[in-house]
């Protein structure tokens, strides 16, 4: 498989430290807010790839880190504390804000069909590993003490900028006219490590310390948390493309440094889901939810085929519009398979399978093209081969992609039967095969003169924002 590594600025071969295993960590949500789905479509597209390298055998373990302590609003040091902040807005404890957004990240990526990882880590439970690589950092030089903060000292490095060569100026921290500069740091691309000096007088969380009383930064947690877990050599490291800096690159400045090696060789990092307005943020407050998709009656894994319709390294942009295509591209698919017939007990055409698995796979090898991974399921459909073949294929192929498709597909045929029988009415809408079928059974029920199902039935779909128009043609329904 080609995967693009942001350290090389190039797609390369992926062969992992160990043949056959592959270690894997992703930078975990912070949880003072619900994710939005721009935070959701980089855990998607990193859902994908490690569901993809497990179809190609490979032995996956995968860790994510929950940001519960230490991340300011700028990733530069500075600013509010955003766990802090989210626990004042809603007059409540840090810790009872953290359990409340990992609990509803976790139920989000259940919704989007993404897996949790092998091991989820919150920054809180590895205080004493953060104090171990922080007081080597120390004692070999790499770290420095000032005003009562232990910051790591990036003019150590031989090259602190690995991911792009940015111009040391323009990137410097504190230059900025809306950033107070931190008076202790040595060189401006310095970051805290510890704080024992606050700005923060109620800082909830704090914990003992050779340098005090304090709490971490935001980077040492993910570059700890990754080694404890994966050991001293990393394969994959994702993440969005704002954590590439300064983020990730902090994180290999400190873990190298404490490893006196290479840590990771690929980094994963996912483009952005932007409004017309520019970057989705959970800072801004202007951010669409999993839960708020649905209140306008999405089904989540439409949302999934919108990303996956779209390259991880490209920019995508939202719009309801672009949304509602995603939607009906789903409903379709999934009633096009809902119209094969599950009990065909025809021999699976291993021949017809292989052509139809090397287009997936090709899609997939070169770095993760999804938008051409999604068509091969057209591609199945479209086959001049048996249903039983096109439903093992299909499967195979949304065992990576998770679009749920034979379960929706399922539930559509099960919904069927039960109106279809002496249904002769028609039925006009928009291709929902839901809405469909409970309309029919509607229909039913009123042929049988069963008001009070007609009824219920008829509220059922009004609580779904549904209107029914009853004319002597049919029934037409639409989205209020
Ligand atoms: P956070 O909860 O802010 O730490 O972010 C969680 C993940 O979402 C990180 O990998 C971010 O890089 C990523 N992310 C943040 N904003 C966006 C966005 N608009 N589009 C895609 N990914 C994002
Ligand atoms: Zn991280």
């Amino acid at each position: 498989m080609k995967l693009y590594n942001s350290l090389s600025h190039r797609k390369e071969e992926f062969v992992p430290n160990e043949p056959g295993k592959v270690k894997m960590y992703t930078c975990g949500p912070t949880v003072y807010h619900f994710a939005h789905i721009g935070n959701l479509r980089s855990y998607i597209m990193e859902d994908v790839l490690e569901k993809y390298l497990r179809y190609s055998g490979y032995d996956v373990k995968r860790v994510m880190n929950i940001t519960d302590v230490g991340h300011l609003s700028s990733d530069a040091d500075t600013g509010e504390d955003k766990m802090l902040k989210g626990a004042k807005r809603e007059h409540k404890t840090v810790m009872e804000i953290a359990k409340y957004y990992t609990d509803a990240f976790f139920a989000d990526c259940a919704k989007l069909n993404i897996k949790t990882p092998d091991v989820v880590q919150p920054a809180t439970g590895c205080i004493d590993d953060f104090i171990k690589v922080i007081s080597k950092l120390l004692d070999t030089g790499y770290a420095y003490i000032a005003g009562g903060n232990v910051y790591f000292d990036t003019s150590k490095l031989e090259r602190y900028y690995v991911f792009q060569d940015f111009d040391q100026e323009d990137l410097a921290v504190g230059v900025r006219d809306d950033v107070e500069a931190d008076q202790n740091k040595r060189n401006k691309a310095d970051f805290v490590l510890w704080f024992t000096k606050s700005k923060f007088e109620d800082q909830a969380l704090k914990w003992d310390s050779p340098w005090g009383v304090g709490y971490p930064g935001w980077h040492i947690e993910c570059s700890c948390i990754s080694m404890k877990y994966l050991g001293e050599y990393l394969d994959i490291h994702c993440g969005g493309i704002d954590n590439a800096f300064p983020h990730h690159t902090n994180e290999i400045a400190q873990s190298e440094a404490y490893l006196g090696h290479k840590w990771c060789n690929y980094w994963f990092h996912v483009h952005h889901l932007n409004t017309n307005h520019g970057k989705m943020s959970k800072s801004s407050g202007e951010f669409l939810t999993v839960s708020l998709l649905e209140e306008k009656g999405y089904d989540p894994l439409a949302y999934r085929l919108f990303c996956l319709q779209s390259h991880y390294r490209k920019t995508l942009v939202f719009s309801y519009e672009n949304l509602d295509n995603a939607a009906k591209a789903y409903r379709k698919l999934v009633d096009k398979i809902a119209a094969l017939d599950p009990k065909d007990a025809t021999p699976v055409d291993a021949e017809a399978e292989t052509a139809l698995r090397e287009k997936f796979r090709a899609a997939l090898d070169n770095d993760l093209n999804t938008a051409l991974a999604v068509t091969s399921l057209y591609d199945v459909l479209k086959a001049k081969t048996s249903d039983s073949t096109k439903l093992a294929m299909l499967g195979e192929i949304d065992s990576v992609l998770g679009l749920g498709l034979l379960p929706a597909a399922e539930k559509v045929r099960a919904a069927k039967p039960k109106a279809a029988a002496g249904q002769t009415e028609a039925v006009f809408g928009e291709g929902d095969p839901e809405i469909d079928a409970l309309v029919l059974q509607r229909q039913q029920a009123r042929k049988e003169k069963n008001w009070a199902e007609a009824d219920r039935i008829r509220d059922e779909l009004t609580s779904m924002g549904i209107t029914l128009v009853d004319t002597k043609e049919g029934v037409h329904w639409s989205r209020s």
